[in-house]
């Protein structure tokens, strides 16, 4: 019988009541996966650093055959969570959902110093479940920005306390709202066409409906031009996506409670999201509350409505209904891998570009490989974040594009922080792909 430590006993007992064997005996070794995983070829194809030796490793551990130690913690921390495997695999092995599962039994035993206790709860249970208290950080971060504070921090070089990853993160962070901009929404928009199309409810988001409020304003305007009547239920909050990817999982559950709740008679027919990460995470509803008998069947009726917001307006026609033009340049597209992997839309985005005139699109090589933003990886992961970054910006500038297109607010920083670390802001520019297609209105 191995050595086991008393906190690694009781993660290998929760690995074998709480992980799923079924999921885990799906995996028949094969290494379809192993291409599609950046870890893996950044790692120089270190199998711990694969989807087939993490599951591999989770195997282990449930049955008893390994320890869960810090080498298995390792392998799974440096994960990215993009669900890159998911598609490529034979077997349907719901990768996505034994890394969860893993993170969150580590998480329940972790050790964690103070100060990091100190800022996850901050952050995960002070601020992100609590829209009025994201509305007074950022407005914060207004008020730094915008009092000349930012401009003094820069000139004393305060900012050099902090690592290279965050100096670069700050230069790149858009220009937030103030508290008095982040206005109260409407409840209720009408369609600005002759004939309503389509009933939809919005899904706003806190990171989007603060940080990114204008990319919020341009999603709901192009809906309207599409001809559809929205509704923004009062009492929804937080995804809980990063909340479920950090090994939170209760605290996700939670979240998703509210906003099955603020959603439910709301009588539309699809529920429109604008972030991939965060539409990802709420069409995987039906799976986190699957064992909860008063939610799980309205989760899954929750999951079936959601849809993207490229989605919706290519199945409406909005390209072809709107016209569409833009001064002449070069377009490419970097794939949310949330939104490829998990919500299956990538076309859409595509179709709608290609149908602006002026704009040439230019597909990327490995477009659909993660960026290395992650969620917060790009913070917590710096090394493997930038190297990976450092690789997708050889391929953007292979394009020769003039602008980047991306829909998800983590891919558009990191987007916009490998422009940065290039040196091309003076002839690249990141956009989300609704301010693109708003800008192409006008
Ligand atoms: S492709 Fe699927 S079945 Fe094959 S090794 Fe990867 S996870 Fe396992
Ligand atoms: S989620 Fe991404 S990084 Fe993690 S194993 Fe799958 S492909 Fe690799």
């Amino acid at each position: 019988m191995m050595d086991m430590t008393k906190r690694e006993k009781a993660i290998q007992k929760a690995f074998k009541e709480r992980m799923d064997e079924t999921e885990l005996l799906n995996c028949m070794r094969c290494g379809f996966c192993l291409p599609a995983c950046p870890t893996y070829i950044e790692t120089g194809f270190d199998e711990t650093q694969s989807p087939r030796g993490r599951i591999a490793l989770m195997k282990a551990v449930h049955d008893g055959l390994i320890s869960p130690d810090d080498d298995v913690e390792r392998s799974l921390n440096l994960c990215l969570g993009c669900r890159a495997c998911e598609p490529v695999c034979p077997a349907g092995v719901q990768y996505g959902h034994l890394l969860e599962e893993a993170r969150d039994i580590f998480n329940e035993y972790n050790r964690h110093s103070l100060p990091v206790k100190t800022v996850r709860k901050t952050v995960f249970e002070g601020v992100f479940p609590h829209q009025n208290r994201m509305e007074k950080t950022i407005g914060l971060l207004s008020f730094y920005q915008r009092s000349g504070l930012q401009k003094a921090v820069r000139k004393i070089g305060f900012m050099k306390l902090f690592p290279e990853n965050l100096r670069q993160m700050e230069k790149v962070l858009p220009e937030v709202p103030s508290r008095k901009e982040m206005k109260n929404r409407p409840m209720k928009l009408p369609a600005n066409t002759n004939q309503v199309k389509s009933k939809v409810a919005f899904f706003s988001g806190c990171l989007m409906d603060t940080m990114f409020m204008e990319t919020n304003d341009a999603t709901l305007k192009l809906l309207q031009k599409a001809g559809c009547e929205i509704v923004i239920p009062e009492g929804q909050n937080c995804c809980g996506a990063l909340h479920g990817h950090s090994g939170e999982k209760d605290k996700a559950m939670e979240l998703a409670k509210k906003n099955i709740d603020a959603f439910e008679d709301t009588g539309a027919d699809y529920i429109i999201v604008n972030a991939g990460g965060c539409g990802a995470f709420l069409i995987d509803y039906g799976h986190l509350l699957k064992d909860d008998p008063e939610y799980a069947d309205r989760a899954k009726a929750f999951a079936g409505k959601m849809k993207d917001i490229s989605e919706i307006l290519y199945e409406l026609d909005f390209h072809q209904q709107v016209p569409l033009s833009i001064k002449n340049q070069t377009i490419t597209y970097q794939d949310s891998c949330h939104l490829r992997n998990v919500m299956k839309t990538f076309l859409a985005p595509r179709a709608l570009i290609t149908a602006i005139k002026g704009a040439e699109f230019k597909e990327m090589d490995k477009a659909d490989s993660c960026c290395g933003s992650a969620g917060i990886y790009n913070i917590i992961e710096p090394e493997m974040s930038m190297r990976i970054l450092d690789h997708k910006m050889e391929k953007v500038v292979e394009t020769k594009a003039h602008t980047i297109v991306t829909a998800n607010p983590g891919c558009l920083l990191q987007m916009k922080l490998g422009i940065e670390r290039e040196g091309l802001s003076d002839r690249v520019r990141a956009v989300h792909i609704v301010d693109l297609l708003l800008e192409a209105c006008n």
